[in-house]
């Protein structure tokens, strides 16, 4: 692999506890790769989004089976006038709504989900919603919760990740009738047997860089059983390319994926940012702008710092032997 160029992007508003988006991108011969893992993962954790990037810059995806990919627009835990404003805006026909936010009431989330059914039904009949609560809530709290914003939403298309356990993801999807899909409790390679060995969800979200690719995510996705969501982590669109391969290339897509984060960054390093056009990505690597990734270039401290993070996760290789 080249010498990695690393990016520092602001994000339009704070996600995941975050403000500014580094990634590093490498160019191999195939193409650009993304390696993004957030900052406090260790090197181990960061081992395989370091090979997602390395199968994107010298290796092949699969072939893809369709052209274009649905999205959802992700509605954050805002008012709703708001909510009504992002779903209205993002012109897709799945919204993916925040839920449980620490702070606020159920009564909080009815209002939001009312808003984005008003909205989505604004541009006709048939949208979808579903709640995301990013493991917010107990085992009784989310079996309560789901049944008020089933109501409020006037059905929801799924609860993602409403408990913070598979056990306890388990135990919800015995007690309620929304569909339960996984996505916290799938973050390493081996996590996605263990959901459907406990029966634990409905839907598997799957990530590129955290399960080690898009061939990796394929077999998962083949193995597993369960209809699959792709998703981001918050990438650039170079990163969310590899996203979008894996969603192309599945035989079933029932569900609008999570790929449309690059609007939650201020700037892109792609000359055609991947941004959907009518609710759906289009299946295409973009082409990375020199220019942008010289402007976007993080500080040289930064830059030395994710260089020490790849030597880290290289020793880690030469630890584990032949
Ligand atoms: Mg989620």
């Amino acid at each position: 692999m080249n010498a990695l160029r690393v990016v520092s992007i602001p994000l339009r508003t704070r996600f995941r506890g975050i403000t500014v988006r580094e990634a590093a991108l490498v160019e191999g011969p195939a193409g650009w790769g993304e390696w993004s893992p957030f900052l406090e993962y260790s090197p181990r954790v960061a081992e395989p989004w370091l090979r997602c990037a390395e199968e994107a810059a010298a290796g092949s995806w699969p072939a893809p089976v369709r052209d274009r990919v649905p999205v959802n627009v992700t509605v954050p835990a805002v008012g709703p006038e708001r909510a009504y404003a992002i779903v209205l805006a993002g012109g897709c026909r799945t919204a993916k709504v925040k839920v449980a936010e620490p702070g606020q009431t159920t009564a909080d989330d009815e209002a939001r989900l009312e808003a984005v059914r008003d909205a989505l039904d604004a541009g006709g009949p048939g949208g979808r919603i579903r709640v995301d609560a990013n493991g917010g809530w107990s085992v009784d709290e989310a079996v309560a919760a789901i049944g008020r914003l089933d109501r409020a939403a006037v059905g929801l298309e799924y609860a993602e990740q409403p408990v913070a356990t598979v056990e306890e993801l388990a135990l919800v999807r015995r007690r309620v009738d929304v569909p339960i899909a996984a996505d916290e409790s799938i973050r390493r390679a081996e996590d996605p047997y263990r959901v459907r060995e406990l029966e634990a969800a409905d839907i598997a979200v799957l990530k590129v860089q955290p399960l080690g690719g898009v061939r990796a995510c394929l077999e998962i996705a083949e193995r597993i059983g369960l209809p699959v969501v792709v998703s981001s982590a918050l990438e650039t669109s170079v990163g969310i390319a590899a996203g979008v391969a894996l969603a192309a290339a599945l035989p079933e897509l029932p569900y609008a994926c999570g790929l449309a984060t690059v609007q939650l960054l201020t700037a892109d390093v792609a000359v055609e940012p991947l941004l959907p056009v009518d609710g759906a990505l289009p299946v295409v690597r973009p082409l990375v702008d020199a220019a942008r990734l010289d402007a976007l270039a993080a500080a040289p401290a930064r830059a030395a710092h994710w260089e020490a993070r790849l030597a880290a996760v290289r020793a880690l290789g030469k630890d584990l032997g032949p």
